[in-house]
């Protein structure tokens, strides 16, 4: 089986809980500390072996081989690969059947992260997240006072449009702003822009 790891927490004698998304599942599993192991961490695409034991409740993670992307030692986006990655377990928190949206997703965009740079691939990749769970506002109605935005605009969490008066965060332009959710169009966007968007990004999917 194929997945990606959304999250590890250590537990007792190093040994880890390891959490991967798969195309079917998001599977909870154990990996004993010891010889012979494969190097993990998060945001690895690894293919894997799953061994249930009368002991636990929770499989043992095994004959782990990692399936390497080719941006895998270029640090910057390593790192915003797996921020972005980190987020998919607190989203889908609880959830075990999922949907293959997800897991497809992230392959898209490891794809993507070979040629472009990682913030704007990510923002690109959340538009798609965000209009496939039903959240991309198009109507853009001000979250906070629920009238029409038509001019300055202004985004805050789950990319959420509000207007720039009624928050006092940054302004974009609308029209940039109706380019990105109706084109996904990133191209007008400044790179201090898209760190801007980066962090809305960052504070939960
Ligand atoms: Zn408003």
């Amino acid at each position: 089986m194929q997945g990606y790891i959304i999250d590890i927490k250590s537990v007792k004698d190093d040994d880890l809980i390891v959490s991967i998304l798969t195309e079917t599942q998001i599977y909870t599993t154990y990996r004993f500390y010891g010889a012979r192991h494969s190097n993990i961490n998060i945001g690895y695409k690894i293919d894997f072996e799953l061994e249930s034991t009368l002991r636990s409740t929770i499989p043992r993670l095994k004959d782990v081989i990692q399936l390497g992307s080719p941006w895998i030692f270029e640090n910057e986006k390593l790192y915003c690969w797996q921020r972005y990655i980190k987020l998919f377990y607190i989203h889908l928190k609880e959830i075990e059947k999922i949907d293959s949206f997800y897991f497809l997703l992230l392959d898209k965009l490891s794809h993507k992260l070979i040629k472009q740079s990682p913030k704007r691939a990510i923002c690109k990749n959340y538009l798609k997240l965000l209009k496939y769970e039903g959240r991309l506002r198009t109507d853009f109605n001000c979250l906070l006072c629920e009238r029409e935005i038509t001019s300055n605009i202004s985004l805050v969490r789950s990319f959420m449009p509000v207007h720039s008066s009624c928050t006092y965060s940054r302004v974009f332009e609308f029209s940039k702003i109706k380019g990105l959710f109706e084109d996904k169009n990133l191209i007008s966007f400044e790179d201090d822009e898209i760190d801007y968007l980066w962090n809305i990004i960052l504070q939960g999917l």
